[in-house]
């Protein structure tokens, strides 16, 4: 039984506030939690007054056509209904573009999202990774001439690492895949991403016209809903219909829809988030600076900082409360840290003083 599962890896997700609780005896109000790219300030108020007010709906199955949060997306974005699916959580959606695939070979950036290499696995597909830890679309290329895989993952802003490729460059690219190999692209930072720089805007109605590029989005990142699991796929409609076959029915519930529809209402909320992120992020840019050391230039609501014996400092951060991303797992001495609430980056960024 479950042979074919033998090699496969079950996913690490960042440590949750729970086991610090019990493993340190800190109280849960008392830590801070900056591992897993979530947004420190949650959803915008008038998202939970919404869900709070339709909490008595949650015997009932939510509309399975997602009619009204895909109408909203579908204004946002200018695109068709026909246009979009949802997901629980964009990882979803990069789970059916696998198996409605079911590819012998796959590309992505050699450090890239985790989810890309674990649903290829489960394939049983070859993975293949540019040398090039970020993304280096000429390396791409080369590898995609001589392998000719069925699926390229392009992270745009990349996590783990936080660069961005820019717009015009991925859609150069795009022209030069031939259409058996689907290209997606992977957008649950571009809110971010455009915010600071508009040259990394990747619109998703424009990659519409061809015919093998899926686009993926997400409500768990900017908008603060990382526990409602909504995310979404836009392209055209052969792929999206396709997809759509491997929907389980009712796949996201009737309070997710109902949180997401009304996020994409109050996009001033989203935007203060955003600007914060950025305006916090240079306290962490300042610190690196001072201490000489090397950080990755971020479009995202998190940054990469090279600190020596990482694991050592993450794990004294542990102790006292301060969850962060270790990157020592990819073979370099990094932290990769979450943009906070001030006072959450403060504190950490004395902590970090004191024992870096
Ligand atoms: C967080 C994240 C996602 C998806 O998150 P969901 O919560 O499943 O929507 C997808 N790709 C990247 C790169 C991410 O960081």
């Amino acid at each position: 039984m479950f042979e074919s599962l033998k090699n496969l890896k079950t996913y690490e997700a960042g440590k949750p506030i729970e086991l610090v609780v019990r493993e340190y005896g800190i109280k849960p109000n008392e830590i801070i939690k900056l591992a897993s790219n979530e947004n420190p300030y949650g959803p915008s108020p008038k998202v939970i007054e919404e869900v709070k007010n339709n909490a008595h709906l949650m015997h009932r199955y939510p509309d399975d056509s997602f009619y009204e949060l895909k109408n909203k997306l579908a204004d946002e974005f200018s695109v068709d209904v026909k246009n979009i699916i949802i997901g629980a959580g964009s990882d979803q959606i990069i789970e059916f573009a696998v198996r409605g695939i079911n590819p012998k070979k796959v590309l992505m950036a050699g450090i890239t999202f985790a989810m890309y290499e674990i649903y290829s696995n489960q394939v049983g597909a070859k993975i293949l990774k540019t040398s090039s830890k970020t993304h280096n679309l000429d390396e791409f290329y080369q590898i995609y001439k001589k392998e000719k895989p069925e699926i390229i993952f392009l992270c745009v802003p990349n996590n783990p690492l936080g660069e961005c490729l820019d717009a015009k460059d991925v859609f150069e690219f795009i022209k030069k895949i031939d259409e058996d190999t689907l290209i997606l692209i992977d957008g649950a930072y571009q809110e971010f991403a455009k915010f600071k720089d508009n040259n990394k805007e990747i619109k998703p109605k424009d990659i519409l016209r061809y015919k093998n590029v899926l686009y993926t989005g997400t409500f768990s990142k900017a908008y603060g809903l990382g526990g409602m699991r909504v995310g979404y796929g836009i392209a055209n409609e052969y792929i999206i219909s396709n997809l759509h076959k491997l929907r389980p029915p009712f796949n996201i519930t009737i309070l997710s829809q109902i949180a997401a529809s009304k996020a994409l209402e109050d996009k001033e909320w989203v935007k203060k988030g955003i600007k914060s992120n950025f305006e916090e992020m240079q306290k962490y840019i300042e610190f690196a600076k001072k201490k000489g050391f090397e950080y990755i230039e971020s479009y995202t609501n998190f940054i990469v900082l090279f600190i020596p014996n990482s694991t050592k400092i993450a794990n004294e951060l542990l102790k006292r409360g301060i969850i962060v991303r270790d990157m020592a797992s990819y073979g370099f001495e990094a932290l990769r840290i979450t943009i906070g609430k001030p006072e959450e980056n403060d504190k950490l960024l004395k902590t970090l003083e004191e024992i870096s």
